[in-house]
């Protein structure tokens, strides 16, 4: 079907370009003839047609329009119509020559022109650095394969180092570099072309390919190239990471040339790798930057907010503290729950503004219930880079105090996973931050790599086994295991919270260990204040057990 999506255009507009000379030439003509002959100043109309068929089709095309027109003024043209005074062949010939000349030059006037538009365009299509086609003559290129419903694989090379390693290099040398591993690839692909975008991105367009073979194949090419690399006597190490996208029916070349970039994105920021698109990777991509971008404007619009989850006392039979966790209202947009834009907040180093923000509202919380009569005590998640940092610390003490709050009730949760680096220093900060007075807890026990191993050297008041273990209780291995820690635990002093309760069998297990204390969906989901402080005035153990 588009293989003739061109032609008729082309047709036509040669076809309208035909009839308008043939139009003219006769229009021409007779006007001429009307106004009594050649004497007349009308012949001088052809310059027009003339010089409009040289622009159509240049000195040839011109040529032969004027010969024409210049034969229909010609001998059977008179000179004069009412005196039936017919032309000498002088009189005819010289029109026709002047005829012959306007053609010529104009036609090749306008030749020379599209010449030179031809060669800009060309430069256009060329990247200065690589010498190579850019990515306008991709787009092009893209563009026609898609048009003939060819398919196509496009791979897309981004030297992730090598704007860094230019730095240091000698221009020539990277060209050089750029020049050979651009003509091995080709070569071992059989292609004619690559093209680049910026310095350090290379593109594949390739018509023949195995679905299933190419990344192996992408991956020994690149293996073969990168090898051989050498510049002013060392061998460079140039990290690659190739995208892979095949074409389909609905591709459009700016889409899939992104889709390529997205799929290089993936794997170690500074390893080299190869890596076919992946939409999820993509979404995940999108929602990161979406994220990053839109969380400070939340924190400014008032769009983070608490609940509280009860943690309750089984040796008290009490509420004996809440969990503090955020929220973000998004509207209409998509929900994000904190496990995701806390990450992309630690990722991102807005996570002190987000915590700030938490700790502020909680602290006006605990002053509200204060004021009636609830006296509560509650721990806020921080991550270890926050507790680690002096002037966050010396922040949250400056906001206590301003507040006069009880250190002891406003506790913090560190994830037990951080442990695997620097615990010395993690240990001297949670140590300090005791003996100043706040709870320290360790959060989701059990899922670090060396969790016995820290165990006797946390340096914590509560230890909070992970749901992971608590989902599986009811197995024998893990119900030993639990009573382990549970009793390990309160050797050193320290007490236990159980996370993620769902059911009374759990909840019945957990009490028969000896576990102090539990949180989880069975008493109650994390609450809105409003809604906490209905929970806790009119809690009773009993309900539950
Ligand atoms: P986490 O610290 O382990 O918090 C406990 C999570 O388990 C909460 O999810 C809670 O709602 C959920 N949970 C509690 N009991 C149950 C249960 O019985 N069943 C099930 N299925 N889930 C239960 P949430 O609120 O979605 O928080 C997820 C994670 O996000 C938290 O895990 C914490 O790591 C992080 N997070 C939440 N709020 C904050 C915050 O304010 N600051 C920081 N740094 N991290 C936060
Ligand atoms: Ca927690």
């Amino acid at each position: 079907m588009n293989l003739f999506k061109k032609r008729p255009n082309e047709w036509v507009r040669t076809l309208f370009r035909i009839l308008l000379m043939i139009f003219l030439g006769v229009t021409i003509n007779y006007i001429v003839y009307v106004t009594g002959g050649t004497k007349g100043a009308w012949t001088q109309l052809n310059f027009i047609v003339i010089v409009l068929a040289a622009y159509y089709w240049k000195v040839r095309g011109g040529l032969i329009i004027a010969l024409l027109l210049g034969v229909l003024m010609g001998p059977l043209m008179p000179l004069d119509v009412a005196e039936g005074i017919m032309q000498t062949p002088g009189n005819w010939t010289i029109r026709l020559s002047l005829y012959l000349g306007i053609a010529a030059t104009t036609g090749y006037v306008f030749w020379k022109n599209d010449e030179i538009n031809k060669k800009i365009d060309e430069e256009h299509l060329i990247s200065h650095f690589t010498g190579l086609y850019n990515a306008n003559k991709l787009f092009l290129d893209l563009n026609k394969m898609i048009e003939k419903d060819e398919k196509f694989c496009l791979v897309f090379f981004n030297v992730v180092n090598l704007v860094e390693i230019s730095k240091y290099i000698e221009y020539k040398n990277i060209e050089e570099m750029i020049y050979k591993s651009t003509t091995v690839i080709k070569s071992k692909f059989g292609v004619q072309e690559m093209y680049s975008n910026n310095h350090n991105e290379y593109i594949l367009v390739l018509k023949e390919y195995d679905e299933d073979e190419i990344t192996q194949i992408i991956s020994s090419t690149l293996h073969d190239v990168l090898q051989s690399i050498e510049i002013e006597d060392h061998l460079l190490k140039l990290i690659v990471k190739a995208g892979i996208v095949f074409s389909d029916d609905t591709s459009n070349a700016t889409e899939i040339f992104n889709e390529a970039r997205i799929a290089s994105d993936q794997g170690e920021a500074y390893e080299s790798g190869v890596y076919v698109y992946d939409s999820d990777f993509a979404s995940e991509r999108k929602l990161f930057y979406e994220i990053s971008g839109s969380l400070n404007n939340a924190i400014k619009n008032d769009e983070l907010y608490l609940v509280y989850q009860p943690i309750i006392s089984l040796k008290d039979n009490v509420i004996s503290s809440i969990e503090v966790l955020a929220r973000w209202d998004r509207g209409d947009r998509k929900p994000v729950g904190p496990d995701v834009f806390i990450k992309i907040a630690e990722k991102t180093g807005s996570i002190q503004r987000v915590t700030k923000e938490i700790m502020e509202q909680f602290a006006n919380q605990l002053l509200c219930w204060e004021k009636e009569g609830m006296k509560i005590k509650a721990s806020i998640n921080c991550t270890a880079v926050e507790i680690a940092d002096d002037a966050f610390r010396e922040w949250v003490k400056k906001l206590v105090e301003e507040k006069s709050i009880d250190k002891a009730d406003m506790g913090i949760e560190i994830t037990e996973r951080v442990f695997s680096r620097n615990e010395k220093k993690l240990n001297d900060v949670l140590a300090g931050l005791q003996a100043e007075g706040y709870c320290v807890s360790i959060d989701d026990f059990g899922t670090g790599y060396n969790t016995l191993k820290y165990l006797g050297q946390i340096k914590a008041d509560v230890i909070k086994i992970d749901k992971y273990f608590i989902d599986r209780i009811d197995e024998k291995h893990i119900k030993s295991l639990v009573r382990h820690i549970i009793d390990a635990v309160h050797e050193m002093g320290l007490s236990v919270v159980a996370e993620g309760v769902e059911t009374k069998e759990q909840l019945m297990i957990l009490k028969e260990l000896d576990c102090d204390k539990i949180q989880g969906y069975y008493f109650s989901k994390p609450l809105l204040a409003d809604d906490f402080t209905d929970y806790y005035k009119s809690f009773n153990i009993n309900k539950y057990i």
